[in-house]
């Protein structure tokens, strides 16, 4: 019988599968609430049949559906690529706003550690590097990327004022860019864009002169980052991500030598606001949680790069 019960919204996305197989090997029981906007119960497909997960496919900001004790609330639900959220820009404003609001209100009357999943973007096109937590960002608050940055922005701030109104215990996770199997194969994001291009013998396509840089963090190392973060009593917000920067071209580049593709790889206009420049200081989570990323982009890209393969050849069938 598993001890303690964890909620995660957004549970049948990316990262919320990854978080999901996580908390079931510490012997939660783990509840998902998901309305599949942008993930999938494929995602979710190896646990048939596991007693210790429940799936609520409904939106994260109504009632659920089941009631029982929770010890621990993530709130993971939000589209993430800006492909996605500029596709629903509405419901992402209102996972933020709406969904945020009904998982702290879950996490107080349950008593519950509540966890955020916010992101690096509510640093905007950031005019400090690396970015620190203490940084207060750039962001448009009407441009093309503002219905994530802000819903992620307001996140934030409700979370900070349910600790201070009602004493829940809160964290916060500003994410850095991720990568890994079950990303979608037309997510729109960088490295599951460039693999699939690269895969499929098309070209690599890059917004602007590919100077803008990046770092990437690998899912496994994301997940015992935000798994410590978790069980922690910190409230300060905790960047997690690789610090390890690359530019853009050098990772079409490094993805299409892994691949052995013959792609080329072509430039388009640049996106508006699309951030120059990304990485994270981490000097909060190796002091505060002992964590530091341990897999090498190299090793990262090996593994995601053999999922999507299979994923190729399983929608081929
Ligand atoms: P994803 O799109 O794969 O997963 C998001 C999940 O939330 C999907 O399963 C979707 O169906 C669900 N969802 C969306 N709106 C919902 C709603 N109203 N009610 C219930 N479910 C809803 O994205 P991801 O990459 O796994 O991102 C997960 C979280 O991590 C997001 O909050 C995102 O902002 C954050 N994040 C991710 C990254 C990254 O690099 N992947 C970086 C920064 C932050």
């Amino acid at each position: 019988m598993a001890k303690h019960t964890a909620v995660i919204s957004g549970g049948a996305g990316f990262l919320g599968s990854h978080l999901v197989d996580a908390l079931l090997a510490r012997d939660y029981r783990v509840v998902v609430v998901d309305n599949l906007l942008t993930g999938t119960l494929r995602n979710l497909q190896h646990l048939d049949g596991d007693t210790r997960l429940c799936i609520l496919q409904q939106d994260c900001a109504d009632p659920l559906a089941r009631d029982e004790p929770v010890s621990l609330v993530l709130h993971f639900a939000s589209p993430a690529s800006p492909a996605d959220y500029q596709r629903f820009p509405l419901e992402t404003l209102h996972a933020g706003s709406n969904g945020t609001r009904a998982l702290l209100e879950l996490a107080r009357r349950h008593q519950a550690r509540f966890l955020l999943a916010s992101t690096s973007e509510i640093y905007g096109d950031p005019l400090e590097h690396p970015q620190t937590e203490s940084y207060f960002g750039n962001v448009n608050p009407i441009g093309p990327r503002s219905v994530y940055d802000e819903a992620k922005r307001f996140a934030e701030t409700l979370t900070a004022a349910y600790r201070r109104t009602h004493g829940v215990n809160t964290g916060i996770v500003r994410i850095f860019n991720t990568y890994g199997p079950r990303m979608r194969l037309n997510d729109g994001r960088a490295i599951p864009n460039f693999v699939y291009q690269a895969l499929t013998g098309q070209p690599i396509t890059i917004y602007g002169d590919g100077n803008l840089t990046r770092s990437f963090c690998y899912v496994s190392d994301l997940v015992e980052g935000i798994l410590r973060l978790a069980i922690s009593d910190i409230h300060e917000p905790v960047n997690i991500g690789n610090p390890t920067e690359h530019t853009v071209l050098e990772l079409a580049q490094r993805i299409r030598e892994a691949i052995g593709s013959t792609s080329d790889i072509v430039f388009l206009p640049a996106l508006e606001d699309d951030p120059k420049q990304r990485r994270p200081d981490i000097t909060r989570a190796h002091d505060w949680l002992g964590w530091t990323p341990t897999v090498p982009l190299e090793q990262g890209l090996a593994r995601t790069i053999a999922a999507f393969r299979h994923d190729l050849q399983a929608s081929a069938r």
